[in-house]
């Protein structure tokens, strides 16, 4: 591995499959990194028994806080600069991401497969109606309820546990195999099953960049960019 050649330029189609990283300059908590909402808390992720009613409350509780902070955050410049590498080249660019949080859609990317679903829906367990958060009616015991049916809802984020959504994940797989470049953003590659997708296997026939200030590679065959996702995925160009 080495340091990319800094006037390299991307091969389309590309994938950008982004993580926990990708979101960092939005100033948004990463979910289990240093520093993040369940680091040194003692507190686990939420996880499937969760979803229990009598444990709802709770689940909402822990949320609440999150919901909050991605209301009050926008694109970081990594957003910003996926997007701008979309409308450059559209049709050549999607984005896998892990991340729950929007902002690749708030920047402007039109192509964007949600492995982990997102913050900003939810459904309930009546008919499974989807709805977005801004349009829940929320109770007094603190956990939404279906304006259709009143029945509550859960978030519909893929909670510890829990399968990832089969379409999303073939989209992603089969996006990934497609991708002449698959660029890796902020991931670790260490929450699986997601990180399968980006398997040695999966990209075998892909450039393979590798964005992140701290975590290495899985191995030799991904050019490292050692830098932060903001600063950079501004030096990728066409
Ligand atoms: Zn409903």
């Amino acid at each position: 591995m080495g340091a990319m050649d800094q006037h390299a330029r991307l091969i389309g189609p590309v994938v950008f499959f982004t993580g926990a990283g990708a979101s960092v300059g939005a100033g948004l908590p990463t979910y289990r990194g240093q520093g993040g909402l369940y680091d040194g808390t003692g507190v686990e992720p939420p996880n499937a028994a969760d979803l229990e009613p009598d444990r709802l409350p709770g689940l909402w509780a822990r949320f609440a806080p999150r919901l909050r902070a991605r209301e009050a955050s926008g694109p970081a410049p990594a957003h910003h600069a996926i997007a701008a590498l979309e409308r450059q080249a559209p049709g050549e660019v999607v984005v896998v991401t892990q991340n729950v949080d929007g902002l690749h859609q708030a920047a402007g990317s039109t192509r964007v497969i949600e492995l982990h679903g997102s913050l900003g829906t939810m459904r309930c367990f009546g008919a499974g109606h989807s709805l977005a958060v801004v349009d829940a009616r929320w109770g007094d015991d603190g956990v939404p309820q279906c304006p259709e049916c009143g029945e509550p809802c859960r978030p519909n984020v893929v909670l510890f546990g829990e399968m990832l959504p089969r379409a999303a994940w073939e989209a992603g797989g089969e996006a990934i195999r497609d991708a002449a470049t698959v660029v890796a953003v902020g991931t670790s590659a260490s929450v699986q099953p997601a990180a399968s997708l980006i398997s040695a296997a999966a990209t075998a026939h892909s450039v393979r960049i590798w964005v992140n200030p701290r975590d290495e590679p899985p191995d030799g065959r991904w050019q490292w960019l050692a830098g932060t996702a903001d600063e950079e995925l501004a030096r990728l160009a066409w």
